[in-house]
């Protein structure tokens, strides 16, 4: 499988994967690991939040 999270591929991504992470606010961190909220609703986080509890994602999620 081919390396999604690093390289050139990124840079065939929407703001080339990164953005501000809803979770901790930090600003051009690669957005690269989907989390999915209560609700279903599906969000991408930063690295550092991969491992969020689910009411974290859920309080700070857009
Ligand atoms: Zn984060």
């Amino acid at each position: 499988m081919a390396k999604t999270k690093r390289g050139r591929i990124l840079w065939s991504l929407p703001s080339r994967g990164r953005g501000t992470c809803p979770i901790c606010s930090r600003t051009r961190i690669k957005l690269l690991y989907p989390r999915a909220k209560s609700d279903g609703t599906a969000i991408k986080v930063c690295k550092r939040c991969i491992h969020a509890p689910q009411d974290k994602i859920d309080v700070h999620a857009g």
